[in-house]
């Protein structure tokens, strides 16, 4: 299943804590980095080459930063004099975090720097915490997953099918949700900040 691409827009103030992880039965994800490069010298220019090369979102359009997540799924079932039951149920979370890098950081003014740093380490919390709603997704599917039973196979497979349904439908709305909190969020900070200092973007 491949399930989400999400945007993230700047420039928040505070960073999301990450939750320790909760539960020690999923490994976690296996998350990779890639980047995209962007040069300038000023936060204007910066904020065009953003647009300009920042990932594409299906259905979405650019966004700044992105994390692709996909839940790779294996379920074993075993049967016996029982019936049907789980003997493995394992959902490994792959994600693909992609964010920006600026060329010309070393050179810049320590201003204009830190505010890249903390636009990028933002962006960097930001994305892993959708990775971690996908993390205790994929606990909830294993754990409602393992205690399914059922005297028939085909029928334990059904079962298992509708809840895998339930709870992709259930992450992406979680993913949607968290991105609605980041936004009004986001809006709140940048109308406190409009009137004062330099912000980005
Ligand atoms: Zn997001």
């Amino acid at each position: 299943m491949r399930c989400l691409a999400c945007t993230f827009r700047p420039f928040g103030g505070l960073l999301l804590a990450l939750a320790a992880a909760a539960c020690q039965m999923t490994p976690p994800a296996n998350v990779s980095f890639n980047t995209y490069r962007v040069s300038g010298d000023s936060i204007s220019s910066l904020n065009q080459q953003l647009a300009l090369h920042g990932p594409t979102i299906p259905g979405q359009g650019k966004a700044l930063a992105a994390a692709d997540i996909s839940f790779d799924p294996t379920v074993l079932l075993e049967s016996g004099g029982y019936g049907c039951r789980v003997a493995r149920v394992d959902f490994q979370v792959n994600a693909e975090v992609t964010l920006p890098e600026w060329l010309q950081k070393d050179r810049a003014s320590p201003e204009l720097a830190a505010l890249w740093d903390a636009f990028s380490e933002e962006a960097l919390e930001h994305e892993l915490v959708h990775v971690r709603i996908a993390e205790e997704h994929a606990v909830k599917m294993e754990r409602t997953i393992r205690r399914l039973a059922d005297p028939d196979c085909s029928k334990l497979e059904a079962q298992i099918r509708e809840v895998i349904d339930r709870v992709a439908q259930e992450h992406a709305e979680a993913q949607d949700k968290f991105d609605e909190r980041e936004e009004a969020r986001y809006a709140s900070i940048n109308r406190r900040r409009s009137r004062g200092s330099d912000h980005w973007p």
